[in-house]
């Protein structure tokens, strides 16, 4: 089975196919010949989420999925949530969104935050959503040079390092978009076992 990944993110397509196994393959927007930045409109990963795969489902008539994630700060109410992305503005720099948490949570003693992704899939027509969620803390500074986005001001609880100091296997370990994807794979696995 091979199911169309929405999305132009080449680290979310790294570390989706780390998890693959045999289980599907999947094709990127790049490969399949699709050359659009799918907007995210909405004021929920949920609805951002079904955007996308159900643009893609209908421009591809093939199954497809998408995610969409968001860190959520407790000290912040939720922010950034759904505007992670473009916290500090349309260009969407990581280096500016991250100044901005660390700027707004100085001296802020509650540092307890979450990553939370929903996948959507469109299986025949249908759309199911899968969600992951990982807690953890915002750090003081920057720690690591790897991942992408929040990587080095994340620390995800029951670990001592930050996303940005461990390799794909060991972020897997902890992290919201392992955890929703490995939804999605059991999910395809049982529709696979009915057919
Ligand atoms: P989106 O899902 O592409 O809209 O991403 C939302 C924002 O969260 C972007 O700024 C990403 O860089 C960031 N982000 C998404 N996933 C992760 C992650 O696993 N680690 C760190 N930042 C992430």
């Amino acid at each position: 089975m091979t199911l169309v990944f929405a999305t132009n993110n080449d680290n979310k397509v790294k570390e989706i196919r780390s998890l693959l196994g045999d289980a599907f393959s999947i094709v990127t927007l790049h490969e399949a010949g699709i050359n659009i930045d799918i907007p995210e409109p909405h004021d929920t990963l949920e609805a951002n989420a079904r955007e996308k795969s159900e643009t893609i489902y209908k421009m591809t008539g093939q199954d497809a999925f998408s995610e969409d994630t968001g860190m959520e700060v407790d000290a912040l109410d939720g922010e950034p949530g759904v505007l992670s992305a473009r916290y500090a503005g349309e260009q969407k720099s990581a280096d500016d969104n991250i100044e901005k948490v660390l700027r707004k949570l100085k001296d802020q003693p509650n540092r307890q935050a979450r990553f939370r992704t929903v996948i959507s899939l469109i299986l025949n027509g249908r759309e199911y959503q899968f969600e992951g969620i990982a807690e953890g803390t915002i750090l003081e500074e920057r720690k690591g040079g790897r991942g992408f986005g929040y990587d080095p001001v994340f620390q995800p609880a029951g670990s001592e390092k930050s996303f940005a100091e461990m390799d794909l296997a060991e972020k897997n370990q902890y992290s919201h978009r392992a955890k929703a994807f490995k939804k999605l794979i059991a999910f395809l696995q049982q529709q696979h076992g009915k057919s």
